[in-house]
């Protein structure tokens, strides 16, 4: 194999030059010794956290190398998705820089095979040795990198359908998965053969994270505020939170994307009838009653957007603190989730999640 590593961009060097310390460059040599790559031919990506690496295999496989920086400072806002998640409880470095991003490194593999395992188009991880994260590249065609969702070229008349199967894709991580992904958007997204495959999951958490919800929430507001943007008809963020975080429906089997689908077309269905509805109503001389079950309002979308949503039944419960929050004038603002769904989920948490949840092996 060749002893070269070769990047051909030159305009990156000096991105190259901070991501590929000597460790780092170690750590790629041994891959190029190993067999697992042939060379590493060109920089997709360069990012804040991470840059991504064109590869190519001795047997003219693509792959993709996500080289997380090792710099400390780049990894300092990352803290709000650390604290509460169970799989950092332990071996959480923050003063061990390269600890820290090797945590975040393998975190994106579990993920990542996670997804896969549920049937989610995501990228397959291949391994993952300190920064370096080894998985399928993702093109179109063998070098060019299919495009993210902002940047692609969508026939009009898909947009509806890569709506409602975005929705899905967020109930499948979330039901599924149990993850919420927590910086789901356009960016985040590659729109491949027709179909969006989910990238970027190192910060995906645990559907059971106290802040879970919050990210869920804004994981639906950027795909709601995409699509909207592109003239679908959406479900609104209430709508689509409860639709993401429900039991299932479907009772003596497995839930499948199909029954998904099939129940966003419903309540898109439904949306509509009752966006028509008060109008009609009005006219008639509509009760306060018939009017209960319609639309939520914007004003009503507002505070849901705003409000906070308690993860787990010890959140809703802890009195004392949504006593202060009544005292601080956010009480109005209180928002229970739908109980019985909370409960459940919260029940089944952890469960067959053993062998995932603690960071065996990588403690020191
Ligand atoms: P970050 O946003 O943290 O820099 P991402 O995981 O989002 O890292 O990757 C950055 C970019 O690299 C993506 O927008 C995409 O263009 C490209 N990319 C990432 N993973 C792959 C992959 N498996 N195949 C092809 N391109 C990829
Ligand atoms: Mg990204």
């Amino acid at each position: 194999g060749s002893e070269k590593i070769l990047v051909k961009d030159k305009s990156d060097r000096a991105t190259n030059e901070q991501v590929l310390d000597p460790r780092t460059r170690l750590i790629l040599f041994k891959m190029l010794g190993r067999g697992l790559i042939e060379r590493i031919d060109g920089c997709v990506s360069t990012g804040k956290e991470a840059n991504v690496y064109h590869a190519v295999s001795p047997e003219g496989k693509h792959i993709a190398l996500k080289i997380y920086k090792t710099s400390i400072l780049v990894f300092k806002d990352r803290d709000r998705y650390v604290s509460g998640e169970f799989r950092f409880k332990s071996g959480y470095a923050r003063n061990n820089p390269r600890k820290m991003v090797r945590l975040w490194a393998e975190k994106e593999l579990r993920n990542l095979r996670r997804m896969k395992g549920a049937g989610l188009r995501v990228p397959e991880a291949i391994e993952v040795r300190e920064n370096v994260l080894v998985m399928d590249f993702i093109g179109e065609d063998e070098w060019q990198a299919s495009p993210r969702l902002k940047d692609a070229q969508i026939p009009p008349e898909q947009q509806r359908s890569l709506y409602i199967e975005i929705l899905v894709l967020l109930r499948a991580i979330f039901h599924r998965c149990r993850l919420v992904h927590a910086d789901f958007s356009e960016y985040n997204i590659l729109y491949h053969q027709g179909h969006l495959w989910v990238i970027d999951v190192s910060q995906s958490i645990e559907h059971e994270h106290p802040s879970a919800f919050d990210f869920l929430r804004a994981d639906i507001q950027n795909a709601e505020d995409f699509f909207a943007k592109q003239g679908v008809d959406t479900l609104g963020l209430t709508r689509t939170f409860n639709f993401v975080t429900r039991d299932s429906w479907v009772s003596g089997r497995e839930e499948t994307d199909e029954d998904a689908a099939e129940e966003i077309e419903r309540l898109l269905a439904q949306a509509e009838a009752e966006a028509n509805e008060p109008a009609q109503a009005n006219g008639a001389g509509a009760s306060g009653q018939q009017q209960e079950a319609a639309k939520p309002s914007e004003s009503d979308e507002a505070v849901f957007a705003k409000s906070y949503i308690p993860r787990t039944l010890e959140d809703v419960y802890d009195a004392e603190r949504d006593v202060q929050r009544v005292l601080r004038g956010e009480g109005k603002d209180l928002i229970y989730a739908d109980i019985t769904g909370v409960a459940s989920i919260h029940g089944k948490a952890n469960k067959g999640e053993g062998g995932e949840g603690g960071l065996a092996g990588v403690e020191e």
